[in-house]
């Protein structure tokens, strides 16, 4: 396993994984994520090995998607464990710039995707959107994999990024992972490095208002306003838990929706001072 910080090497070793200049090419998958790794990040590690013949993990915490009183520098890095971890699941390079190798002082392009960055997540946090847009851009450009990988637990994201793809044709296949959950519901995080025990424990009323709305469909409700209503009536039991959303959406356009069939219910809310969100897909 190559661990790369800088570009040009990441560049020439990727041309060699994908094979260049043989016969028969082979392809490379790409995970890209912010390091703090836990199974869900490795879910998607394994996907990629399973799908490809060679397989490339960015970590790089990205400052261009933090607001400025959001978490960046306490972000939990932990790379010497990513690392270990990595090499366990058969991953040929690990791609680890630095700040400045990824956005040097003359640095001045952004990409944007204009509408869908503006809603859910995209609307709590201003600029985050483009600043994971930028960064995934840049890494589709620096490894140019054939297959690049996300999970669904970022739901909003998928919803960029997915747009951004066909929008600007990158020339690779979005694939989508599920959410990977601990045994009690909580879906995997790496800010739940942040919380408490007690705090841990109302966390896990996202969960529980996402099942409600599940159970609720299954009865056949079928109104997304009734559907939002009893999430909400769920997230209230925990005091200690202030929504920031929930939302009833097209998974592709993020825009409410009022037929609930395969529409994305989404919630983020804050666990203490800890942002955290979690979906289903009706
Ligand atoms: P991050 O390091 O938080 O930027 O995440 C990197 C990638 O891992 C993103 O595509 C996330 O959606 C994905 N991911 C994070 N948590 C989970 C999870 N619990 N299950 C599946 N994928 C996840």
């Amino acid at each position: 396993m190559l661990i790369s910080k800088t570009i040009a090497e990441a560049q020439s070793a990727c041309a060699q994984l994908r094979g260049e200049g043989r016969v028969v090419g082979r392809t490379l998958g790409l995970v890209p994520t912010m390091g703090a790794l836990h199974e869900g990040h490795l879910s998607l590690a394994r996907a990629a090995r399973a799908a490809c013949d060679a397989v490339a993990v960015s970590i790089f915490v990205n400052p261009t998607q933090f607001g400025p009183n959001e978490d960046f520098s306490k972000y939990p890095r932990t790379f010497e464990n990513d690392c270990a971890l990595l090499e366990r699941e058969g991953v040929d390079l690990i791609f680890a710039p630095t700040v400045e190798e990824m956005y040097p002082a003359w640095a001045s392009t952004f990409v944007i995707v204009e509408g869908v960055s503006d809603r859910l997540d995209g609307a709590s946090r201003p600029g985050h959107f483009r600043g994971v847009t930028t960064v995934v851009s840049k890494l589709f450009h620096i490894i140019a994999p054939h297959k690049a990988f996300f999970g669904q637990k970022d739901a909003a994201q998928v919803a960029v990024l997915r747009k951004m793809v066909r929008d600007l044709n990158f020339p690779l296949q979005f694939v989508v992972c599920p959410i990977v959950r601990e045994a009690d519901g909580l879906a995997l995080s790496s800010r739940n490095h942040y919380l408490s025990e007690k705090e841990r424990q109302q966390a896990l009323v996202l969960h529980r208002a996402l099942q409600k709305v599940e159970e609720a469909v299954a009865s056949g409700e079928g109104s997304s306003s009734k559907l939002i209503e009893a999430a909400g009536l769920v997230l209230a039991q925990e005091p200690g838990v202030r929504v920031d959303y929930i939302a009833v959406v097209d998974p592709d356009t993020l825009e409410d929706v009022s037929d609930v069939r395969g529409a994305l219910v989404a919630v983020a809310a804050f666990v203490g001072t800890t942002r955290l969100i979690d979906n289903i897909l009706l």
